[in-house]
């Protein structure tokens, strides 16, 4: 079942849109909770990481790739991020379309709460 991120995907609802290539797209949160807090996706419709596979090998690795270029583009590769990917719901998943999230721009406690 489609979600509200393949709405993004095709331009049906507006994101700012910080990086795209053929297979993914990333675009800031609409609730941010960083002065950096991004959303990497695959345009692939994954509902989250129970469901990938071995076929999908190439585009995880991808939004890693895109994790990176973010950081370095943005300036906050030195400093540091936090890439957090939310499974169901004990792991707080509300969008199911599996998505990286890249948050930077000031310190985050460890063990998260
Ligand atoms: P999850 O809780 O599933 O890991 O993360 C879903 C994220 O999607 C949340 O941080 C939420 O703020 C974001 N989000 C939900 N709906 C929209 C939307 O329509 N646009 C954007 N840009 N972000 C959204």
């Amino acid at each position: 079942m489609s979600t509200i991120f393949k709405d993004i995907i095709d331009r049906k609802i507006k994101a700012n849109i910080i990086y795209e290539t053929s297979d993914i797209l990333a675009f800031e949160d609409i609730n941010a909770i960083a002065p950096h807090h991004y959303l990497i996706i695959p345009k692939k419709e994954i509902k989250n990481v129970n469901n990938i596979t071995s076929d999908d090998e190439k585009i995880l690795g991808r939004l890693f790739i895109a994790a990176k270029k973010i950081a370095k583009k943005l300036k906050f590769q030195k400093d540091g991020f936090r890439l957090i990917i939310n499974c169901n719901k004990d792991g707080g998943q509300t969008v199911y379309h599996l998505h990286m999230h890249l948050v930077a721009g000031r310190k985050f406690s460890w063990p998260p709460g």
